[in-house]
């Protein structure tokens, strides 16, 4: 099965890194494909927690390689900083290499996301403000600055100029924004806030920097769509592993409540440089529930005490933001809608040991719009999906802790009942269960 590709099935924090990590057991590669330090995955291996923001779950694999596809957009402080964390942790970088096509985040688009959300107020889009989707929207303008560009400084600097030349007018209004509000705070006094400019936007001082982190990252740049199709051509696996879900993609998810690439599996072929027929198996990870994080329309949300009891006893919170994430009940309905557009071939549904004692479980089967009409698929239309209100099958649930279940027939019954139907009802095999954190808390099912 030498392609293989792992997508979040809902709207992420599914547990992706840990379903990773299992999988690439037997991989030659594990290749992130899109997204920046926007994802963050947390793996529990013998105790010991990993989390990662950019770096691919399989860095923990030593004799695999570890690839930042050029579909990634790339923060080279928090790249070297991940390096250094790990380093510190006695992991071995050594087999992670960086593709010199991938783009870089650059300070002003740290700070153009920060600015741009402030401005959208109450109708911000939660975006982690770590300037992911203005390095991808420079990406398209044909301005972005690329991995490569910092081992040759005479272009770094002319594209770091060019780059900021047509945000000059909106940086500088940031500029003196900020330093009239350090004015009000009586944190700075003297010179008029317009003639000071922010020292992060110091060409010379950027340029030098950058240069910099070129020689730190040099030993890992490198033509990564290559080593994939070596991989592949000789018959070994790489995995490819998707950040965020399919829920956030930017052209089929709730727009504009959605991450600024494209996670879905087909996404996986321009992100890493390979063929759509290199791709032999889709994964979904799927929560036994759902979570959404930031704003935009989420139909099975719960804001009663069950909510509560999820959100505490699945620590939903963000990895990379800490963030309190939304919950409420698995969405059937988005979830089919995900399983088509990966063409997904197995499912692993995570954290069911959450939903032991909870009572009975619901699952959404179709949505109602508010004038009447029954939806068996998912909206189109954000009005529609904005209002469309779920209706639900109950199932009985289990109440024994799922914790040292092994294999299938450690389940209780309830359990089994409920990946029974959430199999049967998206037509594909749940083949894994997350019935912990660590590793080992792990059920295989006979597909
Ligand atoms: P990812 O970005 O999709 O990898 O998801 P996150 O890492 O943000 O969130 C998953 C969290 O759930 C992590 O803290 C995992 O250690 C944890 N986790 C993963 N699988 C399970 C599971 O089956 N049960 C429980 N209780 N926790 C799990």
């Amino acid at each position: 099965m030498p392609g293989v590709v792992i997508v979040g099935a809902q709207w992420g924090d599914e547990g992706k890194g840990k379903i990773t990590d299992l999988l690439a057991k037997d991989a030659a590669a594990i290749v992130r494909f899109q997204g920046g330090n926007n994802a963050g995955h947390t793996i529990v291996r013998d105790g010991e927690e990993f989390k990662f923001h950019l770096i691919p779950s399989g860095i923990l694999h030593s004799d695999k390689l570890c690839v930042i596809g050029n579909g990634v957009v790339v923060d080279p402080r928090v790249l070297l900083g991940e390096i250094d964390g790990l380093k510190r942790a006695g992991v071995s970088i050594s087999n992670l290499r960086l593709s010199a096509n991938a783009h870089l985040i650059m300070p002003y688009h740290v700070l153009l996301d920060q600015a741009g959300e402030t401005k959208l107020g109450k109708n911000s889009i939660g975006t982690t403000r770590r300037g992911i989707g203005p390095a991808y929207a420079d990406k398209a303008l044909r301005l972005g600055i690329r991995v490569q560009d910092l081992l040759d400084e005479k272009i770094l600097r002319t594209k770091i100029r060019a780059a900021l030349e047509p945000k000059q007018q909106a940086l500088r209004e940031l500029s003196v924004q900020r330093r009239k509000r350090r004015k009000e705070a009586g944190e700075e006094k003297g010179a008029e806030p317009e003639l000071v400019p922010d020292p992060r936007l110091d060409v010379h001082a950027m340029v030098e920097e950058h240069v910099n982190f070129g020689h730190r990252l040099e030993p890992h740049i490198a033509d990564t769509a290559k080593l994939c199709w070596d991989a592949l051509d000789s018959d070994r696996t790489d995995i490819f592993e998707g950040a965020q879900a399919a829920l956030l993609d930017l052209d089929h998810g709730t727009y504009p409540f959605v991450t600024s690439s494209n996670p879905i599996a087909g996404a996986a072929c321009v992100g890493a440089g390979v063929g759509p027929a290199d791709i032999d198996e889709v994964w979904g990870i799927a929560k036994a529930y759902a979570t959404r994080v930031g704003a935009g329309p989420f139909p099975t949300e719960l804001h009663e005490e069950v909510g509560e009891r999820i959100v505490e006893r699945g620590h939903e919170f963000g990895t990379t933001t800490g963030r309190r994430r939304r919950a409420g009940w698995m969405d059937l309905v988005a979830l089919r809608y995900a399983v088509r557009l990966n063409r997904m071939d197995s499912l692993a549904i995570t954290k069911l040991d959450v939903l032991s004692g909870i009572g009975t479980l619901r699952v959404a089967v179709r949505y109602r719009s508010k004038e009447g009409a029954v939806l068996d698929s998912f909206p189109y239309h954000q009005s529609i999906l904005h209002s469309a209100t779920p209706e639900y099958e109950d199932l009985p649930g289990f109440d024994a802790d799922l914790g040292g279940c092994r294999d299938e027939a450690d389940l209780p019954q309830g359990a089994r009942d409920y990946l029974g139907f959430v199999s049967e009802f998206v037509g594909v095999p749940v083949r894994l269960v997350g019935v912990g954190p660590d590793r080992d808390q792990t059920v295989w099912l006979d597909a």
